[in-house]
């Protein structure tokens, strides 16, 4: 198969673990080739997807058949998962203060999967259930010849296997990929925006060129694309602008989401001085609003509200002053194929050796259904002066918003 990823061409990645070229029907008559190689694949992954492999041999001992197929993913608490996000690239051409510490280490090449191991993936999840795909990051216009994922994702919309293809981007690189986000069947964007300032943008993005940003909207609009603006809100950098990036969105057709900060990854800050609640900005803007609740949903995490005066919508996204776990229908997969269950626990699967070692997807499968097993009632974030760490060690940028 051709390799689309021209970043990933490097072949030391795939070659670590050992391929076998079994066909379809490999679960019946070559257990024994799958035992070994998952076996060795398995090795340094996680304690419970050990037990997953055990369970594999076992069944095998048992000469019983090893259930794994696409049957839809339904997790210990009754949610359905139907949205899968999926983080193509954990670098950034943006250094945002909230988000990163201004030196970071990415991931090396090597370990992240290829453009075709992630359609795979990908399709994978669809047979399992998917309806909403969502491509995020770090920034994923900046991974090398993400089009080529984008455009095989748009068959399926196309085909009508999957409702939704949308992207989280920080629009630098927007405006030379609206018109073939369009082209591909993605109809909705979010678009990162913390501030309408040039010189707080550099300042919050650290590398960050507005106008690039600001083009980036205008040419996704043009082609097309409904675009929402995403706002972190931030303490003494953006509170006070609210009402004008409120007004500013909804002036343009586009809804506004705001976003509390989540202690996710180590910063250069200390993030309780960049935490607001949104409780406080919401009682702020209903001095100047006048905002209704709204059962407008789009199947993320915020809840919307409408405002009367601009007649536009305004997302909240609550982690921490109110916990949006109950209906999670979500889960993440890393561009190493490593599956979080939720955004803000540590607990994960490794999916990249399962789809390594067999090029059927039984066993993807398998690790997909152990997997949902654990998916937890919900996260727990704190952020007050004591307990001023991240909650998880990662990035936002690894697990993608
Ligand atoms: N680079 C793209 C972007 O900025 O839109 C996609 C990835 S970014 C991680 C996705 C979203 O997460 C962005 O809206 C960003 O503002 C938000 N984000 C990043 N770090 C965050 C944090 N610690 N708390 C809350 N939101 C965060
Ligand atoms: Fe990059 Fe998005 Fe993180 Fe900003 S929020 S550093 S744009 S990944």
């Amino acid at each position: 198969m051709p390799n689309h990823d021209l970043e990933q061409n490097d072949t030391s990645s795939r070659s670590s673990t050992r391929r076998i070229r079994l066909p379809f029907f490999c679960m019946q008559v070559s257990f024994t080739a799958v035992s070994l190689d998952a076996t060795i694949a398995y090795a340094h992954i996680h304690r419970s997807t050990e037990i997953f492999v055990n369970s594999i041999v076992g069944s095998i001992g048992n000469a019983s058949p090893l259930i794994a197929n696409a049957s839809p993913m339904i997790d210990p608490f009754g949610r359905a998962v139907t949205y899968l996000r999926v983080s193509v690239t954990d670098r950034c051409d943006f250094r945002c203060t909230y988000c990163m510490a201004e030196n970071m280490t990415f991931l090396p090449k090597k370990d992240l999967l290829t453009l075709e191991e992630l359609n795979r993936l990908c399709s994978a999840f669809i047979a399992k259930g998917v309806r909403r795909i969502r491509l995020t990051g770090g920034e994923p216009l900046v991974r090398k010849n993400i089009m080529f994922l984008v455009r095989e994702l748009g068959r399926h919309v196309m085909a009508g296997t999957l409702d939704e293809l949308t992207i989280t981007t920080n629009g630098s690189q927007l405006a030379r990929h609206a018109q073939e986000l369009y082209d591909c069947g993605v109809r909705r964007i979010n678009v990162s925006l913390d501030t309408l300032d040039a010189d707080k943008f550099h300042a919050i993005t650290r590398w960050g060129d507005m106008s690039k940003v600001m083009e980036g909207i205008e040419a996704a609009q043009k082609a097309g694309l409904k675009v929402k603006l995403n706002t972190v809100a931030l303490k003494d950098f953006n509170e006070a602008e609210m009402p004008e990036i409120l007004r500013f969105a909804h002036g343009r057709g586009m809804d506004l989401t705001v976003i509390e900060t989540m202690p996710m990854g180590e910063i250069d800050e200390d993030r309780t001085h960049q935490y607001l609640p949104l409780s406080k900005l919401r009682a702020d803007l209903e001095k100047q609003f006048t905002l209704t609740e709204s059962t407008y949903a789009t199947g993320g995490p915020a809840r919307y509200v409408t405002v009367a005066e601009t007649g536009g919508r305004l997302g909240f996204i609550t982690p921490l002053t109110h916990n949006f776990c109950e209906s999670c229908n979500r889960v993440r997969v890393t561009c190493t194929g490593t599956l979080y269950m939720c955004l803000g626990q540590n607990d994960a699967a490794d999916l990249r050796s399962a789809l390594r070692a067999c090029e059927d997807n039984a066993l993807v499968y398998a690790a997909i259904d152990e997997a949902i097993t654990r998916k937890p009632r919900g996260h727990d974030f704190i952020i007050d002066r004591t307990h001023n760490r991240p909650a998880v060690a990662r990035h936002m940028s690894v697990t993608g918003g």
